[in-house]
């Protein structure tokens, strides 16, 4: 009884925790950069970008990239074309200047993080690590 009920709440709970909201609020400003580096490749557009991102392990619906990109482009950082495709208006977005700065001092923030968390940063750490967390007369040798 006990165990359906945890169950329940668990499959209950399971979207909403795993799915966008956890992509939304910690890995929302890897997602924008990635979308800016796409958009300083070529022009993007929201199904192609919900595709790559699953390449890339994040699973976001429309209804979550979406609002990222008109974000992106209200910013300054995108700006979008539409587009007829088959018969339909697709919005094309591409980089702007704003975006590449932007995209660039990302890029280096992003590579100084991976190499401290990684464990590439040691030496680097290590020698900036001069506080000894005991003091001298407790010292034994
Ligand atoms: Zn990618």
């Amino acid at each position: 009884m006990i165990d359906n009920l945890a169950g329940n709440v668990y499959s209950y709970r399971m979207p909403i925790t795993n799915g966008d909201i956890t992509e939304r609020t910690f890995f929302l400003g890897f997602i924008r950069l990635h979308l800016l580096y796409h958009a300083a490749q070529q022009p993007i557009y929201g199904l192609d970008m919900i595709q790559e991102l699953r390449r890339h392990g994040y699973n976001l619906s429309p209804g979550t990239l979406y609002p990222i990109l008109h974000g992106l482009e209200k910013d300054g950082f995108l700006e979008s074309r539409p587009q007829a495709v088959n018969g339909k208006i697709r919005k094309y977005y591409r980089i702007t200047e704003a975006g590449r700065s932007s995209l660039k001092e990302g890029t280096e923030k992003v590579g100084e993080l991976f190499r401290e968390i990684s464990g590439e940063d040691q030496k680097t750490r290590h020698n900036v690590d001069v506080v000894d967390p005991l003091p001298k007369e407790v010292r034994r040798d």
